[in-house]
């Protein structure tokens, strides 16, 4: 075992060789050295690397989105045939999903007050885009493909326009963007510039945009990208499929997320009501859907603290009224969706309905927490040398609220979702500099 490995001189006629726990950086004579490696017999290198890596070398086998293709086949073909998947399927050369998968968190599990054991969380930041909304982008533009869609349209907080543009840039689309203006991280709007798509400011809000954007789609046979798109909602089931395969299928207790427009929500529901129904899980994991303070209509709604009643799906019958009542008194009041966590500043989440199926299901719960504990929640996650941004942070201020409330146990299993990575660089750099703040480490002089 210990020589397939070693250490030799890079001066040819020197080729003295050390052991590889050899800690020196140079031989005897002073030259560098290489690391060098051996074949094992009976095998070459070459061999060994082509046999245990995926034998098909099918960028679908390695997509976190694709490798489920069997459980969102909604292209009706033949998933084992290579051509086939690359005639249909929009992908970015396997990388959507492949990164994200849940990790330990030694400080954020201290910091949340779970054993470290018991507490997962996924980065997906980790997409190539640097948000969870890669996984739903792969399946919605592969389904404006196959209806002969020449152009893509969303309305974004900033994730939904970088990973749109993503994707359409690579597969020749056009795509429209409706951003509310100054409203929207500069990493964010960045890519969409970059990605070559068209940018519509919005003097609104995100509501606002995804109205705009809804109308003009219509009348101008455009094909929309956002969350009340069906397709959208099938890639991001594969979100929970790799957290679950990962658990080797058996499911956590609680699986928390920030809840936005409740694509999210809605897809981790639908996943979970259709592995139950296929016999693959027998247990169902609790949704925790986490609000910002500033932007809470779900969680008014669904824990009553609007005109009193408890908002359900109620087997398919919910109490749309009281959603209109709601909708109307924020507007009535001038109430706009306000928090610095950009990304889940929404006002009238696109998916409620959807969203109040998923906790009905799941018997989840839902809960605020305010911009300084999400703040908190992601700068916990960059001591674990993984970065998140700030809507993410509600998904650790969330663990730790209900935690510490004694609504997740101490002994609960927990798996995490962080949407998205930083994008809003000086955001870490104010909370840092501020001695006040929980984690800070402000810069020495
Ligand atoms: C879009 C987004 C959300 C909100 O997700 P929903 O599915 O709309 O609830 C949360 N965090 C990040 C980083 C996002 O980009």
């Amino acid at each position: 075992m210990q020589d397939r490995a070693y250490l030799k001189c890079i001066d040819e006629q020197c080729g003295a060789k050390y052991p590889i726990t050899y800690t020196g950086v140079e031989c005897m004579a002073g030259h560098l050295l290489d690391v060098k490696y051996k074949d094992i017999p009976p095998y070459s290198l070459r061999e060994l690397f082509y046999n245990r890596r995926n034998p098909q070398g099918s960028i679908f086998n390695e997509s976190g989105v694709w490798r489920f293709r069997e459980l969102l086949n909604f292209c009706q073909i033949d998933t084992g045939d290579a051509k086939m998947c690359s005639k249909h399927l929009v992908s970015l050369d396997g990388a959507e999903g492949r990164l994200s998968k849940p990790y330990h968190m030694g400080r954020v599990a201290e910091f949340v007050g779970l054993n470290s054991e018991n507490l997962w969380l996924q980065p997906e930041g980790y997409n190539p885009s640097g948000s969870f909304k890669d996984n739903g982008m792969a399946t919605a533009v592969t389904h404006a493909k196959m209806v002969g869609a020449k152009k893509i349209v969303c309305a974004s907080t900033g994730n939904t326009s970088a990973s749109a543009g993503m994707f359409a840039a690579n597969e020749g689309m056009a795509c429209d963007v409706y951003i509310p203006s100054g409203q929207i991280a500069p990493g964010k709007l960045s890519q969409a510039y970059q990605f070559g798509t068209q940018i519509v400011k919005i003097d609104g809000n995100f509501d606002d945009a995804l109205d705009q954007s809804l109308r003009d789609t219509k009348e101008n046979n455009g094909y929309t990208v956002n969350s009340v798109n069906p397709f959208r909602i099938e890639g991001q089931k594969t979100i929970p499929y790799r957290a679950l395969e990962y658990l080797g299928w058996e499911p956590p207790d609680w699986i928390v997320y920030p809840g936005g427009a409740l694509g999210n929500t809605s897809s981790c529901g639908k996943a979970l009501m259709e592995l139950y129904d296929w016999g693959w899980i027998k247990k169902i994991p609790r949704i925790a859907v986490i609000n910002s303070k500033g932007a809470s209509t779900l969680s008014d709604l669904y824990n009553g603290s609007f005109e009193g009643e408890k908002l359900r799906w109620n087997q398919g019958k919910p109490n749309i009224e009281l959603i209109h009542r709601y909708y109307q008194s924020l507007d009535e009041q001038k109430k706009r969706p306000n928090t610095k966590a950009t990304a889940i500043q929404i006002g009238r989440p696109a998916n409620i309905l959807k969203g109040l199926r998923a906790l009905e299901f799941t018997n989840g719960i839902v809960d605020t927490v305010t911009d300084a504990q999400m703040l908190d929640g992601m700068s916990a996650v960059g001591l674990n040398g993984f970065d998140c941004e700030m809507a993410s942070g509600a998904t650790v201020a969330g663990i730790k609220k209900l935690t510490s409330c004694g609504i997740i146990k101490k002994d609960d299993s927990v798996v995490g979702i962080l949407t998205g990575r930083q994008k809003d660089p000086m955001l870490p750099v104010e909370y840092h500099n501020n001695p006040e703040n929980l984690f800070a480490r402000p810069p020495k002089d």
